[in-house]
């Protein structure tokens, strides 16, 4: 096995796995629909293992919710645009192991020296808390001015447990059918401890409160803070993704005899039975692909897409839960090409709350290259802005209105600045993690022989989010194909699978 990639790392048992065989006996044909990260953990996988992988990506570019593509300002510069600043925590350790693949150091990622939050009435800092996560939780507790000794008498400590309690059978039959909205409220906590050290969890996953699993919530809150060793300040990416992540991913399924077709969309499947034992066929526009084995790794509407025009898929409990899938709120990026710097001293990125939408400000000339170089040629700032949750039916004029508002409010030297350029994106594709979903959710093992799922809606059996959460799906997707094929699987790793007080089982 190869070695953990960090010392806090656990190896996720995978009982269900007998492959021992390095490649598969006979040639195999892979399909991967889908270039996200899902998609492109699984086809390295498939391909280091010998099988042809062909990667099917609608877009023209790789990457999806964290692909970046090719733009260019007025005044002639170009500039990789993207989906939205992403945060590399620490024990994110199965997508860091797909990422090393690339570069083994993982130099492209940068340490940040802090995560504050920032509030107009006062800000938090998770500096300093790379101690194990009960210190942590003592040390945030103790250092806040918004938890006195009277507040912290009154928390509900039974509910609070519940966070340093998770198990995964427990949490959810216990938590699922609630909100993580009236949890929240159940803590008790006092309302400013609540927006600061709160709400950012709460709201990181793009899902509103009113509207998301409390189960759901605990596990984030898990998996980023109390089973999190490797501590809660992240890396940050040094340039675009395109350069530090996609393009480097395609040229390794290049040298691994893998082909990345961008702007392919994928419309339907046919199952087996219908073409002869052991084979799909792929239907893109204006194409039927053969082959024998398939990921499945858009995102949410792709999926169900995919499956409604798809031929053969008859498993009714199966079609139920994709039927059950939806996406959350939109939210909006919104990058800001300002004709004047932001103040010495501003984070790289900073949460925020208390200022209408607004959940957090980045400082791209601190992030990355291309907008390092611009902001020293131009004496300006690229700054950006994003919004989580929103409600339904937002409109850009208002959202753009309370955004520029919150950075006027948190970042007031930016009140006076012109605007040179802006990009505005407002998009609604992030999974939903609604009450009551988990029993309904999609594991990445399907009814059918040769079909996997892939993606961070995906359920897993062990802790993750978001990047990490799709990476691992991705990689497990294929593990589940190659075993079919009685291939050995990839290694996989996870925080502790369990909460330091989880009742024993
Ligand atoms: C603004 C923003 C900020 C974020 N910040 C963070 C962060 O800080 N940390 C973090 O961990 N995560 C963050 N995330 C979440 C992260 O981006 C996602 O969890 C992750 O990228 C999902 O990867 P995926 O492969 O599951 O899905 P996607 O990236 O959505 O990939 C699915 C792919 O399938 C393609 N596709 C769809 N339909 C078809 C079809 N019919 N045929 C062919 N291809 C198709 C899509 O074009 C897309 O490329 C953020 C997301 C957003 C939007």
């Amino acid at each position: 096995m190869s070695p953990p990639p960090s010392r806090h790392a656990r190896p996720v048992a995978l009982p269900a796995f007998n492959g021992r065989l390095e490649r598969p006996s006979v040639p195999t044909s892979a399909i991967v629909i889908g270039g996200g990260l899902a998609g492109l953990a699984a086809a390295v996988v498939l391909a280091e293992r010998g099988v042809r992988v062909t990667v099917l990506e609608r877009e023209t570019f790789l990457g999806g919710r964290a692909g970046a593509w090719t733009d260019r300002l007025k005044d002639g510069t170009t500039f990789d645009m993207e989906r939205g600043f992403h945060g590399f925590f620490r024990q994110y350790y199965n997508l860091r192991q797909l990422l090393r693949r690339v570069d083994p150091e993982l130099g492209f990622l940068k340490p940040t020296t802090d995560y504050p939050i920032l509030t107009p009435t006062g800000n938090e800092s998770f500096a300093g808390l790379t101690h194990a996560p009960l210190f942590n939780v003592a040390k945030l507790t103790w250092r806040t001015e918004t938890l006195g000794i009277r507040d912290l008498m009154k928390v509900n400590v039974p509910a609070a447990m519940a966070m340093l309690r998770f198990d995964r059978p427990q949490t959810y039959a216990e938590f699922d059918q609630g909100t993580a909205g009236a949890y929240l409220d159940s803590l008790n906590f006092p309302a400013l401890a609540r927006q600061r050290l709160l709400h950012v969890f709460a709201h990181s996953c793009f899902n509103p409160q009113a509207d998301m699993s409390a189960a759901e919530l605990l596990q984030m809150m898990h998996f980023y803070f109390t089973a999190n060793y490797d501590g809660l300040v992240f890396d940050v990416a040094d340039r675009p993704f395109s350069r530090g992540i996609f393009q480097p991913l395609a040229e390794l399924l290049g040298r691994l005899g893998a082909t990345v077709r961008k702007g392919t969309s994928a419309r339907a499947l046919l199952r087996q039975s219908d073409v002869g034992d052991g084979q799909w066929v792929v239907e893109t526009d204006g194409e039927a692909l053969t082959t024998d084995l398939v990921v499945l790794a858009t995102e949410v509407p792709g999926i169900k897409t995919i499956v409604g025009a798809s031929r053969g898929l008859d498993d009714a409990d199966w079609r139920q839960r994709i039927h059950s899938l939806r996406v959350t709120n939109a939210f909006a990026v919104w990058r800001l090409w300002l004709d004047r710097p932001v103040a010495a001293g501003r984070a790289a990125f900073a949460g925020t709350a208390g200022v209408g939408p607004l959940d957090n400000i980045s400082v791209y000339e601190s992030l990355e290259d291309e907008s390092r170089a611009w902001a020293a040629r131009t004496g300006g700032s690229v700054v950006e802005l994003h919004a989580y949750a929103l409600p339904a039916g937002a409109d850009e004029t208002a959202v753009k209105k309370q955004l520029l508002a919150g950075l006027h409010t948190l970042y007031p030297e930016t009140a006076a600045a012109g605007i040179i350029e802006d990009r505005f994106l407002l998009r609604q594709d992030c999974p939903a993690f609604a009450p009551g979903s988990y029993l309904l959710r999609p594991e990445v093992r399907t009814p059918f022989r040769g079909l996997s799922l892939a993606g961070d809606f995906v359920q897993l059996p062990f802790p993750t989010a978001l990047m990490e959460r799709a990476a691992s799906a991705g990689m497990l997707a294929a593990s589940t194909l190659l075993d079919g094929l009685g291939v050995r699987p990839e290694p996989l790793w996870s925080v502790a699978v369990r909460g330091p007080f989880a009742r024993s089982s």
